[in-house]
This record gives structure tokens, sequence and C-alpha cells, in this order.
């Protein structure tokens, strides 16, 4: 049975290829999430979920309750592009993007700069509590908490319109609701990333569980070349392998594991271990890559060559392909010819049906029309399905953007068009902006 550690791991600063390109992805993903609630897009907030009147905005686009397959879509395809990420990249996301990676790795920084190196780290955890170790300790989790409730400030802001919610925040006049979250998700911040760290992704993540069904021998994978580097020891003597046990890879890794103990559920995929041991191997003037992506069958020589080189048709990545680019294309599709206008109708069942001054047969009906744009729409409303059969009212409808409008309808047939009972009929509600949009909504019309 495993046990959580209560040791805190301070690992030690690394440079590299791989740690440049991890730097650029916290910096990047922070910066497009930090930044794009201030973003303005035709006239209004980029990126806003508002809750209150039940409408996403993204980018122009708008999204209603209605929409909620797109979203089911969304879902399916961020699983799907997970499984085929994880089959060909193993734990590339963990190490690179994932929040938690990205959060446990700003906070290094922010002790870094305040507490010091990971032995000043350390000698300040063991040193007996003093003012001067109180001091230093409240600066640096000041500035974690002063983040992660900007983090937290962020979430609110794409439920609740940014400008507005900076404003009411610097009055302290916020909602209970918006507090909530800004408080809520800045304190998950703060535990997970400051506090909990590794232990995330060692003990809470599911995803860590779950990835080893969708690995396989040519999945990549970091790993040490036991081949190359045992029997491990020092260079002087002429039997020894390219590792000489220095422990650096050790010292850099974020969750504390030794990767040549080989492949472990706890490494995150980060690459800190290869970039410090090419370090050391550049000073031995060996080739580097004695930790390196690789894959299973890379390492056992069954397809030689580097790990990003790897045998990419592969059964489970051709299947995962072709069910994420099905959902892909219908869903985009699908919003590609989306109506920009919904419409619901119901039957007045109050009042069964009429006679007219003329004689005709008269049923009332009550018409949903919503604008799912943000411009007005020219609405033309028909009726079809009986011989004969109009509308008493004009049918023509102004539709301003974003809006809901009910509009009641009556629709007359001659009475030797609609005898006793139900008959099937269809209203035609047309834009008449040119896009040749028409949607048709069923609906009955009761004879005498
Ligand atoms: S950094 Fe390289 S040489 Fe040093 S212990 Fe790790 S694998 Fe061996
Ligand atoms: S073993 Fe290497 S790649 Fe894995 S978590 Fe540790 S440093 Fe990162």
């Amino acid at each position: 049975m495993s046990t959580v550690s209560t040791i805190k791991i301070h690992p030690r600063l690394t440079s590299g290829r791989f740690n440049t390109v991890r730097v650029a992805l916290v910096i990047l993903t922070q910066l497009v999430y930090l930044s794009l609630p201030w973003l303005r897009w035709d006239g209004r907030q980029a990126v806003l979920f508002d809750v209150d009147n039940h409408r996403f905005h993204v980018f122009g686009a708008q999204f209603l309750p209605q929409d909620f397959v797109y979203l089911a879509a969304l879902l399916m395809v961020c699983a799907l592009g997970l499984f085929l990420w994880t089959a060909l990249a193993g734990r590339l996301w963990c190490g690179y993007a994932c929040p938690q990676t990205v959060y446990t790795e700003i906070m290094i920084w922010i002790e870094r700069l305040t507490l010091g190196d990971h032995k000043a780290r350390r000698r300040l955890q063991q040193a007996p509590l003093s003012a001067a170790k109180a001091a230093r300790l409240a600066l640096s989790h000041g500035l974690m908490l002063l983040f992660s409730l900007w983090t937290g400030f962020t979430l609110a802001a794409y439920f609740s319109p940014a400008n507005d919610l900076a404003i009411r925040a610097a009055h302290l006049a916020l909602g209970p609701w918006e507090s909530f979250w800004i408080l809520f998700y800045a304190g998950f911040t703060y535990l997970l990333a400051t506090h909990l760290r590794e232990k995330v992704c060692t003990h809470m993540c599911p995803y860590a569980r779950f990835q080893g069904a969708m690995f396989d021998a040519d999945t990549l994978i970091i790993s040490y070349d036991t081949k190359r580097g045992e029997p491990r020891g020092k260079q002087v003597d002429k039997q020894a392998g390219h590792c000489i046990d220095c422990g650096i890879c050790v010292q850099v890794c974020p969750t504390g594991i030794d990767i040549r103990n080989g492949l472990q559920y706890e490494c995150i995929g980060c690459a800190a271990c290869i970039d410090a041991c090419d370090q050391v191997m550049e000073q031995l003037q060996a080739p580097r890559g004695l930790i390196r992506y690789t894959s299973e069958n890379q390492l056992n020589s069954a397809r030689p060559g580097s790990g990003f080189g790897q045998h990419w048709l592969r059964p489970r990545v051709l299947v995962y392909s072709a069910l994420l680019l099905t959902i892909l294309g219908l869903s985009i599709g699908s919003f590609l010819n989306r109506s920009p206008y919904r419409v619901d109708v119901l039957r007045d069942r109050a009042a069964l049906v009429r006679e007219n001054a003329e004689g005709w047969l008269e049923n009332s009906y009550s018409m949903r029309l919503m604008n799912n744009s943000d411009r007005t729409q020219q609405l033309q409303v028909s009726v079809e399905g009986l011989p004969g059969i109009r509308l008493a009212n004009a049918g023509l409808v102004q539709l301003p953007p974003s809006q809901v409008q009910t509009i009641g309808l009556s629709v007359q047939v001659p009475p030797e068009h609609a005898g006793k009972g139900a008959h099937d009929i269809r209203f035609l509600i047309r834009a008449l902006d040119g896009s040749g949009h028409v949607l048709s909504e069923s609906s009955r019309f009761i004879g005498e």
C-alpha cells in the first residue's frame, strides 16, 4: 500500500532545451488564460459564459442551452484527443501543459525568488521557527496567495463581464457567488500548487492511473538507457557505463523519483532529468541521451531511432484519429450550417377551433422565436400543409440581437379543406437577409 510522503520536494533548478519549451508553455498558457477575459470582439467580451442570460459568447459565436450538443461533442473531442495524444506522446501533456504542472512551476519560481535555490529552501524548511523565517515564508506565501487570487478572479471573469467585475472587486462590492468562486478557485490553486504539488499527480490524478491502458510499446516515454549507463560508477573505472551516479537526475525531478529504476507512474514526463543528464554527458564529452525520449520498442531496438520518429500507423492511433476526425467534422459542419435563429410553436389548447366572419376555420398558435446571433433578424413566417391555408397576421417579424420574442399567430383554412380531427401543417420561418435560411416547424390544425 502506498503512503503519502509529508516531506516537501525542492527540485533543483535545471536548464536545457526541454526546460525552455516548458517555460515557454507555462508563459503561453497563462497569457491565454489570464488575458482572454479582457479581449474584446465585436464590441463585447470575446469569451463570456453569460449564465444569467443563458448565453455563451465565444469570439462572435453565441451558444444557447439548446446547443448542448456542441458541448457534448467538445467533451468527446477532448476525450478522444487525450486518448490519441497519450497513445502517441505518453505524458507530454502532464509534463508541459497540465494546469497542475503549470501552477506548480509558477509557485516554485516564486519560492526560488523569495527563498533561494533548492538547498536554501531545504535549509529554511529544517531551520527552527524564528522571526526571520516567518517573515520570509509570509512574503513567499503572500505572493503565492496573490497569484492564486488572480487566477480565481480570472475564472470569475469568464462568467461575469471582466471590466465590471474589476470595478466591483475594487469597491468590495462583489456578489456572493462571484466571491465564492474567486475564493474557491484561488484556494484550490494555492492548496494544489503550493502544498500538494506532486501528490496530486501521484495520488489524486485519475489520468495517471488509467493512461497505462492507452500506452503501447510505441508510445513516447522518458527512459534511462540501462545498456549504455550500467554499471554506473566513476568514469575512472573502464568497465563503468556512462552513468556516473551523480544523482542530479533525481535532484531535478519534481516528483522525487529515480528514472533509472524504470518507467514509473509517478513520472509526469517533464524531461527535467533529460536536460540535467545531457549537461552531465556534455561535461563528460559523452553523447547526450543517456536519459531520453524513446519508446519501449526503440529501447529494445525493435525500431531503432529517437522517440520522436516513432511508429505512427498503429491500430489504436488510427481508430482514435478516425473517431476524432469524424466527430470533429460532423460538429464543425453542423455548426457552420446552424440557423441564426430558433423557433418553437405551441398550439393554443384553450381555444380548439373558431369560425371567422368569412366562415373559415381558425386556430391560434404561440410562436417563440430566439435570435442566436448578434444581428437583428428580419423574418417572414408562412404556413403550408392544407389547401388554401393562410396566416391572418402579416407574418413579418423583426427580432433584435440575442432576444427571445413570442408572437401570437392565427391560421385560417377554408372549412371544406379541414374536416373533423387534426391535420398536419408546417410553419416556415424564412430569413430575409439573403442567406437562404429557412426553418420548418411542424404543428397540427384542428378541423371542425
Ligand atoms: S544525471 Fe545522468 S549520469 Fe547523473 S545519475 Fe542521472 S543518469 Fe546518471
Ligand atoms: S523522472 Fe524525469 S521526466 Fe519523470 S517526472 Fe522525474 S524529472 Fe520529470
